[in-house]
């Protein structure tokens, strides 16, 4: 089958991924084979590209957000019939007995694994994985269009959970990528008496967030017309931590979603920036009950996701377009057509 793998980590621009031919992979007893028709190109893909989070194999096929149909399957396997449309999240498994898979927390099980870091992922023609961590999409969205659901959307909709909205609430987004146009979706339709302020750097990603509803776009670091009492940060700049915490009013909440920082948290000085009860939570991974709590509310808000497409072979001119924020919302590899 065609696979783009990475060999070995390097920055983006040497172009580390390779378009090549890998043995198609065979299904075990509980497991579906998935056809893959389109995946999703995510910025944790760029930081396993550049080391910042090492994949645990290598070469290792990327790819996290993946949209296929079943192809194949084990013995076991009743959910799915071959045919049938599934998604495809980072949580590719979990062991299901330690205490935070039994506690509903499997986004932190010590023995979960993560689709295309841990696994081979969605970079490629064909992947397997358990019917138990693969989902059915809502008919309304394309595949293309259900791409980006699966990471951008999942994770948003957990980092919005965590954030612990009531409406009327004040809501600072930081960054206006992927996963925050998705987000902010989920806001007008939760909350619809929230307004929501939009920091970005880039124009197109303002006029993009004023077409989708916020009531202020600025950039980091900025002053809002009010203090927030819910900020969510989707940068993966360090600074944009403190600039979030400096606009922040007594008793907020900031949620950082981002699985690593590309420059270090500035220091943060106690009484400006912590006191007053100020809170910071990050948020890891997700859980399959994010997956099928925000999947059917997608469809009903309906969530409408601005994508690009490229072909797979491109996936290195992708990846660097993300890492310059050259891309316009969430970019979606075309695998097979
Ligand atoms: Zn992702
Ligand atoms: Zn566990």
């Amino acid at each position: 089958m065609k696979a783009v793998v990475l060999n070995k980590t390097s920055p983006i621009e040497e172009k580390p991924l390779e378009l090549t031919d890998l043995p198609r992979p065979t299904v075990a007893d509980d497991q579906i084979l998935v056809k893959v028709s389109v995946c999703g190109a995510c910025h944790t893909d760029l930081d396993e590209v550049e080391g910042r989070l090492k994949p645990t194999k290598l070469p290792i096929v990327l790819g996290h957000q993946i949209v296929g149909t079943v192809a194949d399957k084990g013995k076991a396997v009743t959910k799915f019939k071959t045919g049938d449309r599934v998604g495809i999240t980072w949580l590719y498994s979990a062991c299901g007995e330690c205490n935070f898979c039994q506690r509903g927390n499997e986004n932190l099980c010590g023995e979960a694994e993560w689709t295309g870091k841990d696994v081979d992922g969605g970079y490629a023609e064909y992947m397997v994985i358990s019917e138990d961590f693969a989902y059915p999409l809502p008919k309304r969205f394309s595949d293309s269009e259900a791409a980006p659901l699966l990471c951008a959307g999942v994770i948003g909709y957990r980092t919005l959970r965590l954030a612990e909205i009531t409406d009327g609430q004040i809501i600072g987004l930081f960054g206006f990528g992927a996963c925050a146009h998705i987000v902010i979706q989920i806001i007008k339709y939760k909350f619809p008496n929230s307004p929501v302020f939009v920091f970005t750097k880039t124009a197109e990603h303002a006029k993009l967030a004023e077409s989708l509803g916020a009531a202020w776009t600025g950039r980091s670091g900025d002053q809002p017309p009010a203090k927030l009492n819910k900020a969510m940060d989707f940068t993966p700049v360090g600074e944009c931590v403190r600039d979030a915490l400096a606009v922040l009013d007594r008793g907020g909440r900031l949620v950082i979603n981002a699985i690593r920082k590309e420059t270090p948290v500035p220091p943060l000085d106690y009484s400006r920036y912590l006191w007053l009860e100020r809170e910071i939570k990050s948020v890891a991974n997700v859980t399959r009950a994010d997956a099928e709590e925000f999947l059917p509310l997608a469809a009903q808000i309906p969530i409408v996701p601005t994508i690009e497409e490229f072909p797979l072979a491109q996936a290195n001119e992708v990846l660097i377009k993300l890492k310059h924020s050259k891309l316009r919302a969430a970019a979606v590899l075309k695998v097979c057509e």
